[in-house]
């Protein structure tokens, strides 16, 4: 039997996510290939990161080109 587990892993900017142990990548809208789905440990929001090789994991808000299109309204202090 198999059960999928997560670990914590910190973004660069110091969030908190919870990925899958045995994690796949997926692609992005952007072209982007190696696009891994977290969920935000603090408010359990599915996010887009990716691992890059000098800042580590960064959140693919902040690299995606497509990002205005995924990003919500943002305006009551919550993390995204
Ligand atoms: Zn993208």
């Amino acid at each position: 039997m198999r059960k999928s587990e997560h670990v914590v892993i910190k973004l660069n900017g110091g969030v908190e996510v919870e990925i899958l142990k045995d994690f796949k990548h997926s692609s992005c809208k952007c072209g982007k290939r190696d696009i891994v789905w977290a969920i935000t440990a603090r408010n359990k929001k599915t996010m887009p990161i990716r691992k890059d090789s000098q800042k580590g994991w960064i959140s693919h808000f902040e690299d995606c080109p497509l990002a205005s299109k995924f990003r919500r309204r943002n305006q009551n202090g919550n993390d995204n």
